[in-house]
């Protein structure tokens, strides 16, 4: 991105200590999405200031350490060949990533081969000669899918369209919670199943050594690298407006810091509180249609693991999975081990967190026998938003979404995983790029001057 002209004749407010603040840009949310806009707006010559309430930056992709075993919230995997990979090349992030292998689906206590590819869906004893033929088929039909065309049409009515067998079905259904992170298959639209096997099909899964703080880590180096100041433990207030034109946030410790142009990068619900009620409106509709991706996740640090040869299994008779992650990515001390599990929900029929947690310890029991006597840590995250607002058949798919320029106001833009295109992370840094290139437009001199010269 091109480094724009600022434009000096802008007033710039002083906080109410008396603090000159000459900031172009306030970011709300330290996550990934406010990390990779700050990278972008900085690196475009913007003065930046990111406020972030939690002591470190990270949201939902922040990953905790303890005695040398990495714990993300929850498993998390890069999405190869999306919005994510793409910013993180551009921003020239590095990481060091593996693909798992040795995939199983557990059924009535025994484990099968995943049918993850031609030879492995010949192999595989869960399916029978007519359930494989019909599978095969459905796979080799995907590619051919436009997935925008299915935005109205359900997760389950397009399983139940296109599979007729129900040991076929069943599978779809189990592989479809997994991919959409949400058990609400009538609700969650078959767009982003379709647009996710597709993508799957061509580019691995990835699992990060040191997990994902490393992208954190990095994202937040780069953005300070290119002048962006990141403050933690500070939480936004309100953004701050005279009429329709943003002015600047004021901080929960009463401060005020004046800037051209703010970034809200939080999740909708604390977005929303951040805005007075005429601009929360067109997000306040958004809400009320709004199905988060909710999931339980119990996470275990293990001295070593007890079973390697089934690391990842899907579970074929609930919405649940289990990830060893450590057994390919460097997350874990010598000889010792991390494993994920978790449970995808349905927001329409609520479950009792403690039943969700019995259900991942069975699981575990049944796939990782012995792993409590090896337990280091244990973590139950009993309801995480895998996705903020899933692209679901009422709202039309990605398209109902919002905007980044949601808000209908200039210089108050959106980005987080619930923005656009994209769905997860990609979403998120997706609408973090576009958001910055919007801003670098809007901020630039002969953007200013034709603004102003329309406001007068
Ligand atoms: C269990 C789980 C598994 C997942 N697995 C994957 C996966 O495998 N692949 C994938 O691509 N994605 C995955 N995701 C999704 C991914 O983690 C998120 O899409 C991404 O981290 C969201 O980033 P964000 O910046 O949009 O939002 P967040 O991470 O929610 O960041 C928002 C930030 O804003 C801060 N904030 C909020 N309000 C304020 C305020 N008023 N003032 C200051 N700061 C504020 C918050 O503290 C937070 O740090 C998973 C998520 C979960 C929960």
């Amino acid at each position: 991105m091109d480094k724009y002209a600022l434009n000096t004749d802008e007033e710039h407010t002083m906080d109410e200590n008396g603090v000159h603040t000459d900031t172009d840009v306030v970011i709300v949310g330290g996550g990934l999405a406010g990390l990779a806009a700050a990278c972008y707006l900085a690196r475009g010559g913007a003065s930046v200031r990111l406020y972030e309430k939690a002591a470190r930056p990270g949201g939902r992709a922040a990953t905790t350490v303890f005695e040398g075993y990495h714990l993300n919230l929850g498993a998390h995997a890069l999405y190869s060949g999306g919005a994510t990979e793409e910013v993180l090349r551009e921003l020239g992030i590095a990481y060091v990533s593996h693909r798992p292998t040795d995939i199983s689906v557990l059924r009535e206590d025994r484990l099968y081969q995943f049918p993850d590819s031609i030879s492995n869906l010949l192999r595989t004893k869960l399916l029978d000669l007519r359930d494989k033929l019909e599978l095969g088929r459905i796979f080799a039909q995907l590619t051919g899918l436009k997935p925008a065309s299915l935005a109205r049409m359900s997760v389950s009515d397009w399983i139940a369209a296109r599979a007729r067998r129900p040991r076929v079905q069943q599978f779809l259904r189990m592989f479809a919670c997994t991919n959409v992170y949400s058990a609400a298959l009538d609700q969650v639209s078959a767009e982003v199943l379709i647009h996710k096997l597709q993508l799957s099909l061509k580019h691995p899964i990835l699992y990060l050594d040191g997990g994902w703080q490393v992208l954190v880590d990095g994202l937040r180096q780069a953005a300070e690298q290119a002048g962006a100041q990141i403050s933690t433990g500070v939480r936004v207030e309100a953004v701050e407006q005279r009429g329709r034109r943003v002015q600047g946030v004021r901080l929960a410790n009463g401060h005020y810091v004046a800037a051209r142009a703010v970034l809200i990068a939080t999740t909708p619900r604390e977005a929303i509180k951040l805005l007075d009620a005429v601009s929360a409106a067109p997000l306040g509709s958004y809400l009320a249609t709004m199905l988060p991706a909710e999931i339980a996740c119990l996470d275990v640090a293990l001295r070593s693991l007890p079973d390697h040869a089934h690391p990842v299994v899907q579970d074929l008779e609930g919405p649940r999975f289990l990830t060893a992650q450590s057994r390919y990515a460097q997350i874990a001390p010598a000889g010792g081990a991390v494993i994920h599990t978790f449970k995808q929900l349905d927001p329409h029929h609520p479950s009792d967190p403690r039943e969700d947690e019995r259900e991942l310890e069975g699981l575990l029991n049944r796939v990782q026998p012995g792993w409590r006597e090896l337990l280091v840590r244990r973590v139950f995250l009993p309801r995480m938003d895998g996705v903020s607002m899933l692209p679901t058949t009422n709202i039309g798919g990605y398209a109902g979404r919002p905007k980044v320029q949601a808000t209908g106001i200039e210089r108050l833009l959106l980005a987080g995983d619930w923005i656009g295109e994209g769905f997860l992370a990609d979403a998120s840094m997706n609408s973090a790029r576009q958001a910055a290139q919007l801003l670098l437009q809007q901020l630039s001199s002969r953007h200013i001057a034709r603004a102003e010269a329309v406001l007068q």
